[in-house]
């Protein structure tokens, strides 16, 4: 089943390498549209990997133990053999498994169009989890594989089998007989449960908008449409990333770079350099508009001409010649609006809500104007600020687009006078990692300690730990992948399943936790940035929702089936603690002296937290807009795009006639959050609004904290996608989310 609904829901995976959150040159949020669309489902599937001793072992014939002999990839008997898995075992591992799902799944497909057939959860759902298990145990040890120990011919073994999965995987999905026999198991005598109940719902409606029960001339134009869109989506991408290559700007007058980060005058001399020989010091320097370059050069050039040619060439991109996006975006829009109106909605903005929490247009439109309505003068008001700063500090005339990252940054560094360096120090792994799990431990009720089983690793830096229940029993493990290889690992962060819960299966909850902080050094141990501890923080808290889940369906245990604007609940959730003196406390200690961080350095790091934050919510309310109207109005986008404009400038600061940001938007154009994009400011509000009960608890009150964290345990980490997200929600808060602690942590009330 998960196997079935996989290919149709795109399962977020959080990488935070692309979660910038005061990203002025970026959406600012989660590029998750790099990654492919099918890759990422298919990678959602790796949700019922064999834990235990019981496993799918009883399965499997002496002829499959041979193969598993000679293949370990193919043994899913137990957690993957990562040692011995190789590149040459990709394509025939993954080929013979493909068949044997074809084959079975034909079976199935037979024995399910039988009318005469009494439909059963156990006749209908289990052996579609069964079916589809060795092809998403053995995919996702690929994938996982290639985030984590990439090389050439891996990469290329990943190439030439992807294809073939995602072929069946789309015919698993697109299935008519499992989706008929779904249909009436719904409406069938049969007594469902709870979480069986909405399994059934969601996968009903994934594939109602894959647009399987449609017939004949209706059904042809739909796939048509998907085709056309799929086509038309790369397209979109491609402009963008060309438009974004073809721009470059040579400097050669050391004046030029004055004042630039030295890190950044490296990337500038290296990509200007013919060959490998360049001098950072001498130039030539090249600013380009990728986020590397552009986002520190806006940050630090004190060039002015040069800010205003890089923006305009910025916010350009893609709008002209042979690369524009124009077109594109309206036959994309066209596209959608047809697509929905043959699935019986009136726009896209509501097909795409059916299926996340929101649920409908207006939900959203609710959220974007009640933070608007507080945060726009908040923005007005660190507009006069920054103007005020600018002018006292040499800036003549008004304030313009392009000096705004500029003089925003001079601001912080005079207000908050710490860096990334400075903090360091306080933040050894070891001492994080205790404090984390102290702090987890307490809340839920867990035990988490370095497990004695003999595991297999892929690099010898990982680090398996058991989960314990509050009586000992081990009810989860992970594998901890903390440090940076940029020569096999992939950047950024992301919690990733390695096995997911399934009564039927037998199978406990594995989770993957990947980050990339520094190793440690001959004489100090791996030393994080806030950041980094920010992060493993949020990964942990999908780590938490992946690993005490008590859903016993793997369609729905965890993280599966968890609506895509409410699966960031628990990972933001969990930041939110890092900024509680108690907790700093257990998660600071300085490696030399064993101080924590100091009181003051902690108030700025607060205080920080909350700067220019109405301009930044104004930032990403306005997208949010932009996509939903862009989704919902029959307007020409750039009509669209300038009516919302109007709506979220500044007073002073009018938006630009010649700004065509809609070209470039590459999450609801080119990836999978059409009238979706406000799902990051949805979940921070849950998220903000969950710890909010906890700080009413009182932060310095154990007894009541952990009441309030075994409530947290039992609702928003326990019940998974097998209970719609606002029935959770309220299960644990008593109400409805609001937005008030939102605004409340970033100073906005
Ligand atoms: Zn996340």
């Amino acid at each position: 089943m998960s196997l079935f609904r996989s290919i149709l829901l795109m399962k977020r995976i959080c990488m935070r390498r692309f979660f910038p959150r005061s990203k002025q040159w970026q959406c600012g949020c989660c590029l998750l549209f790099l990654i492919p669309v099918l890759v990422v489902a298919s990678m959602d599937t790796c949700s019922s990997w064999p834990y235990s001793i019981y496993s799918s072992r009883q399965y499997c014939s002496a002829a499959e133990h041979s193969n598993r002999n000679k293949n370990p990839l193919l043994d899913n008997s137990g957690l993957p053999r990562f040692e011995e898995i190789r590149a040459e075992h990709v394509v025939p591992g993954l080929k013979s498994i493909l068949s044997d799902v074809e084959n079975e799944f034909e079976k199935l497909e037979t024995k399910l169009s039988d009318p005469d057939l009494q439909l059963s959860w156990s006749v209908v759902s289990d052996p579609l989890e069964r079916i589809g298990f060795p092809l998403e145990y053995s995919w996702s040890v690929v994938n996982h594989l290639n985030g984590v120990k990439n090389h050439e011919e891996l990469r290329n073994a990943y190439q030439e089998i992807q294809p073939l999965v995602v072929k069946v995987a789309t015919k698993i999905a697109q299935s008519r007989p499992v989706y008929n026999a779904m249909k009436k198991l719904k409406t069938s005598e049969d007594p469902l449960d709870g979480p069986q109940n909405r399994i059934l719902t969601s996968s009903l409606l994934a594939a109602r908008h894959s647009g399987v029960d449609l017939d004949g001339a209706q059904q042809e134009r739909f796939n048509q449409i998907i085709l056309q869109l799929a086509k038309l989506t790369t397209d979109f991408n491609n402009n963008v990333l060309d438009a974004t290559k073809a721009f470059h700007l040579d400097l050669t007058d050391p004046v030029d770079v004055e004042g630039l980060p030295d890190s950044l005058k490296q990337l500038m001399a290296a990509s200007a350099a013919k060959d490998q020989m360049f001098d950072a010091e001498k130039g030539p320097w090249r600013v380009t508009l990728d986020g590397p370059c552009i986002d520190p050069f806006m940050k630090h050039s004190r060039n002015r001409t040069l800010r205003e040619a890089v923006y305009r060439a910025y916010i350009t991109r893609a709008s002209n010649g042979s690369l524009d996006n124009s077109g594109v975006i309206e036959d994309i829009r066209m596209l959608r609006s047809e697509q929905s109106k043959i699935l019986g909605y009136s726009n896209y903005a509501e097909v795409s809500l059916k299926s996340k929490m929101a649920e409908k247009p207006e939900n959203v439109w609710k959220l974007i104007y009640s933070l608007k309505d507080k945060s726009k003068n908040a923005a007005e008001r660190e507009h006069k600020q920054l103007e005020d700063f600018a002018s006292a500090n040499g800036h003549e005339g008004t304030l313009q687009q392009w000096d705004l990252a500029f003089w925003s940054e001079r601001q912080r560094e005079h207000l908050f006078s710490f860096n990334d360096e400075d903090l360091r120090p306080y933040f050894p792994l070891p001492v994080v990692l205790d404090g984390l799990f102290n702090l987890t431990s307490f809340l839920f009720g867990i035990q988490i300690k370095p497990s004695e089983k003999d595991v297999q690793v892929w690099c010898d830096d990982v680090r398996f730990f058991d989960v314990l229940n509050g009586n000992g029993r081990h009810i989860a493990s992970f594998f901890l992948d903390p440090y940076t290889r940029p020569a096999e690992k992939r950047g950024g962060a992301w919690m990733d399943q390695c096995l997911g819960r399934s009564d039927f299966l037998k199978t406990k909850p594995v989770a993957h936790l990947v980050c990339n902080q520094t190793p440690p050094q001959k004489d100090k141990p791996s030393l994080m940035t806030l950041r980094e501890v920010e992060t493993l923080f949020h990964e942990f808290g999908h780590g938490l929702q992946h690993m005490l889940t008590t859903v016993p369906y793997a369609s729905a245990a965890g993280i599966t089936n968890v609506e895509w604007d409410a699966v960031e609940l628990p990972s933001q959730f969990m930041e939110n603690w890092l900024y509680d003196d108690n907790t700093m406390k257990k998660v600071s200690q300085h490696h030399h002296n064993g101080d924590t961080l100091p009181s003051d350095l902690f108030e700025k790091v607060k205080q920080a937290r909350k700067f220019r934050a109405g301009s930044f919510m104004m930032r990403q309310l306005q997208f949010s807009a932009l996509d939903m109207e862009l989704h919902t109005s029959s307007d020409h986008w750039l009509e669209v795009k300038n009516r919302i404009a109007d709506e979220y400038s500044l007073t002073a600061l009018p938006p630009l006639k010649e700004d065509r940001f809609p070209c470039s938007f590459m999450h609801i154009f080119g990836g999978g959050y059409a009238a979706g994009y406000y799902s990051y400011k949805w979940a921070e509000v849950l998220a903000a609004d969950a710890f909010s009960a906890f700080e009413e608890a009182g932060l310095s009150n154990d007894e009541n904290l952990s009441k309030v964290g075994r409530r947290f345990r039992d609702t928003i980490l326990s019940l998974g996608g097998g209970t719609h997200p606002t029935e959770v929600f309220n299960k644990f808060r008593g109400r409805d989310p609001k937005p008030d602690a939102l605004l409340k942590l970033y100073g906005l009330t």
